[in-house]
């Protein structure tokens, strides 16, 4: 029995195996290193942010998650969270991290030219110039007030070096490929070369592949991977800070994001989902073939600028998704030490932040007035 004056002590000394290395698994560690948690170990399979977390699109809404209550809440903190990191490690500079204007647009390839002719004193999207554009449809959606960017992959890549500063360790290239169990408690973890690491906490953030641990647990909920491509351009004029979401009609919604770097992100997602199990690993992934080409297509003909841009990246990830679209988030059912983070979808690197932080406060304990509400992406809730 933990009397309650040692009970600080056994909570600094408890041993944490985090299974990914993507955002969610290292803004986890993150916060649990600033709760005072002194040994624990990113296991990733692949190299950090190999996977959505470095390809994505890095847009923060504060505002765009009202699907549910609590997650529009949980994603206000979040977008809150992000600006506190960006002030605490110089986000401008370490990963692009800024304000910047969002606004819809709609390309029709079948409109009248009296449908499409853009209003030539507005003040934004002055690039977004294309034929075919429906014009009453370039709205704004998002100011600086409410909307953000960051390059995931450098933020990534900045919390990770402040973890390993702190004393946390990772474990590229090894995958968890069991768990040792001693009852309801997960005691150790196998690593695919052979070694086995001792946890008193253990802490699933596989994204899309999560639903590969049922294998271990079999009370977690399934998990989904939907594949996303994108495409990396650099135009020779710099764009400024206008995100622009599209409807082509159908379920083909590209987004451009003109990035500080003055490169620009385009991507879109099309394809159905698949279970965990049926994903390949995150390093052998490759667009489906003219899938990339369509996203450089349609950015070609919504600006001349990008037409004549050159395409740096192509590339392909996958969502995390689980059955009714919340992430689940808190401790695995039926057991009593292993915690998931995982299924974040659309909102996986806005929502990191605020997943770090409550499911460090969930395993190390807070005060009832600085919980953050987690109780709707309980995974229990499918049970
Ligand atoms: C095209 C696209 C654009 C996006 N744009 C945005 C955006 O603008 N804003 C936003 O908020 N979100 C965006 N997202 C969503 C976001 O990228 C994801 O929700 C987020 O990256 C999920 O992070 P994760 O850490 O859960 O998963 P991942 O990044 O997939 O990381 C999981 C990691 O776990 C590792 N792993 C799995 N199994 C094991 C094992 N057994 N042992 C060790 N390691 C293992 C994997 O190798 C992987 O690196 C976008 C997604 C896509 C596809």
């Amino acid at each position: 029995m933990v009397s309650k004056r040692t009970q600080g002590l056994y909570k600094c000394k408890m041993k944490v195996v985090i299974c990914g290395g993507g955002i969610i698994g290292n803004c986890v560690a993150y916060y649990l290193g600033e709760s005072g948690i002194t040994d624990i170990t990113v296991v990733e399979r692949d190299k950090l942010a190999n996977a959505a977390s470095g390809k994505a699109g890095g847009f923060l809404a504060r505002d765009w998650c009202c699907e549910c209550r609590q997650l529009d809440i949980f994603a206000k903190t979040s977008f809150a969270l992000h600006q506190e990191l960006a002030t605490k490690f110089d986000g401008k500079a370490s990963y692009d991290y800024r304000r910047l204007e969002a606004f819809s647009a709609s390309y029709d390839a079948d409109l009248k030219k009296s449908e499409t002719e853009l209003d030539s004193k507005r003040e934004h999207l002055k690039w977004f110039n294309g034929p075919n554009i429906v014009a009453k449809s370039c709205n704004s959606i998002g100011t600086n007030e409410n909307v953000a960017q960051l390059h995931p992959y450098k933020f990534v890549d900045t919390i990770a070096e402040y973890n390993l500063s702190r004393g946390i360790k990772v474990l590229e290239d090894t995958a968890i490929v069991s768990v040792k169990t001693e009852k309801a408690k997960a005691v150790g973890v196998e690593l695919s070369n052979q070694t086995e690491l001792e946890c008193d906490v253990l802490v699933l953030c596989m994204g899309p592949w999560t639903g590969a641990a049922i294998e271990w647990f079999d009370s977690l909920p399934s998990c989904y991977g939907q594949k996303g491509h994108s495409i990396v351009i650099l135009p020779k004029t710099e764009l400024p800070g206008e995100a622009v979401f599209m409807e082509l009609g159908g379920q083909f919604s590209p987004e451009i994001y003109p990035r500080p770097d003055g490169q620009v992100y385009v991507c879109g997602v099309t394809e159905n989902p698949l279970p965990s199990n049926d994903l390949p690993l995150p390093g052998t992934i490759k667009p489906t073939e003219n899938s990339c080409e369509k996203l450089k297509d349609i950015a070609g003909k919504v600006s001349d600028i990008l037409c004549e841009g050159e395409v740096l990246t192509s590339q392909a990830c996958y969502l995390p998704l689980t059955h009714d679209g919340l992430p689940i988030i808190g401790k695995v059912p039926q057991t009593e030490n292993v915690y998931v983070a995982a299924g974040h979808g659309c909102w996986g690197i806005l929502n990191s932040a605020a997943t770090g932080k409550s499911l460090a406060q969930l395993i190390t304990g807070c005060n009832e007035d600085e919980k953050i509400n987690i109780e709707a992406f309980n995974p229990g809730r499918f049970n």
